[in-house]
């Protein structure tokens, strides 16, 4: 009851869009988890991200969850998770990742994920 009166006042909103959540969606509206540029890497081919380490770190698997377009809806968020206070989002990606590793065959022997930042660059 209080957190409904609460929300009346305050609604919580889509990170990425600002437009105000229903009931069964959690920091990221539905429309925008279904515009982030997934890149299906761990899928498809695993083989793009791992070979960014190749001579630096021996690993078993890599992978991005988005592709990262600077001024970008990715960019926007991972801004909001490192500079403005919404550590919910790290948990958002990471229980996101952690489902789509699950269904990869790539990944299956996997038992820690390691979060790494890089750029093209890298
Ligand atoms: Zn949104």
């Amino acid at each position: 009851m209080l957190s409904k009166l609460v929300n009346l006042f305050f609604p919580k909103t889509c990170q990425a869009c600002n437009h105000i959540l229903t009931d069964n969606e959690m920091h990221i509206c539905v429309k925008c988890r279904h515009e982030l540029p997934l890149t299906k890497y761990h899928y498809e081919r695993p083989e793009v991200v791992k070979k960014i380490f190749y001579g630096r770190v021996e690993l078993e698997a890599a992978t991005a969850l988005f592709y990262f377009h600077k001024e970008g809806s990715v960019q926007h968020l991972l801004h909001k998770l490192k500079y403005k206070g919404q550590e919910q989002l790290g948990q958002v990606f990471g229980v996101w990742l952690g489902a789509e590793l699950q269904e990869s065959s790539y990944f299956k022997s996997i038992d820690v994920v390691i979060p790494v930042p890089f750029t093209p660059k890298n």
